[in-house]
């Protein structure tokens, strides 16, 4: 078929038109910012997409070139990374205990030919600047400051974060508050418990009445609903790449282990069960078994599968 000059014109106008909200359409899905950082290795290259790790946060890395596996080591605890479309990912947490300094961070990249090439870098973690605040638990739950029950709470949770789906389970609209009402206790400052034990904040506070609607952060997969005894009424979603999101001193719990959640799904309501001292929704993002700035994580970016 033969087009005159002027209707094929068009239809060229038309067909690059598509074309360009076609790719609109893939880059709105999948906005990635410019690397802060490359580093140059044997065969590959590591992206860093944080300028520095302040105290209790998370930063993406990213691998691409001849990556076949690949492992890093940084603040003693060995960092995962997980393959997607456009190379491998991995998160560094600086946890809220390290220090204000530069650690090294240790890469092991596996390459095609079987050979395991390394890279050696150094990472700044800067001071999270938190601040130390008296906390008082009614004297009817005050059995709950004991320092061995938080130990034993936490080495659940750790349990139930030592498994984690391989790709990441967050959908293109990634990770929301799970309120929208202002917080009332910010992530990470140092809590002395009746003016005797000193914890770390490990969430995000909202002051809410007990019944307020709890929604899921992302989508993901329940790991954990039940009671425990500092964080009470608790859900606990594994939304994949070691990435776990919790909701504490809940007066209801709406979903069970294995379920399937989407984001923005109810799945409880608040209360003030628990180690709580009035109403409210404590909530949490653990990555690679470090709880770190929830309202910070939800700013990064994220890769989708
Ligand atoms: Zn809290």
């Amino acid at each position: 078929m033969r087009l005159p000059p002027m209707t094929a014109a068009i239809v060229l106008a038309l067909l690059s038109l598509i074309a360009g909200l076609l790719t609109l359409r893939a880059q709105d899905a999948r906005p990635a910012p410019a690397p802060t950082l490359r580093v140059d290795g044997s065969g590959f290259v590591l992206d860093f997409f944080f300028p520095n790790l302040r105290q209790g946060t998370a930063g993406l890395l990213r691998l691409t070139g001849d990556v076949q596996a690949a492992q890093a080591v940084f603040l003693r605890q060995e960092v995962p990374f997980y393959r997607a479309a456009d190379g491998w990912y991995g998160w560094l947490v600086a946890d809220l205990d390290s220090l204000a300094r530069e650690y090294p961070l240790s890469l092991l990249v596996l390459g095609a030919d079987g050979q395991v090439r390394t890279l050696e870098t150094r990472v700044l973690v800067t001071s999270g600047d938190y601040i130390r605040q008296n906390f008082v638990v009614p004297s009817e739950r005050a059995y709950l400051i004991s320092p061995e029950i938080e130990r034993y709470e936490y080495a659940r949770l750790s349990a139930w974060m030592s498994q984690t789906s391989p790709v990441p389970l967050w959908s293109e609209t990634g990770f929301r508050a799970p309120l929208d009402t202002p917080l009332s206790a910010r992530f990470g400052d140092f809590r002395i418990l009746n003016e005797s034990v000193q914890t770390r904040h490990t969430g995000s506070d909202h002051g809410v009445p007990v019944g307020t609607p709890v929604a899921a952060m992302a989508s993901g997969r329940v790991v954990y609903a039940g009671v425990l005894d500092i964080r009470g009424g608790y859900v606990m979603i594994d939304h994949g790449w070691s990435v776990f999101s919790g909701y504490a001193h809940l007066s209801q719990v709406n979903v069970r282990v294995d379920d399937v959640v989407q984001a923005g799904q109810i799945i409880g309501a608040s209360g003030n069960s628990g180690r709580s001292s009035g109403p409210h929704l404590h909530w949490e993002v653990a990555v690679n078994g470090e709880w770190v700035d929830g309202p910070s994580f939800l700013s990064l970016w994220l890769p989708v599968r």
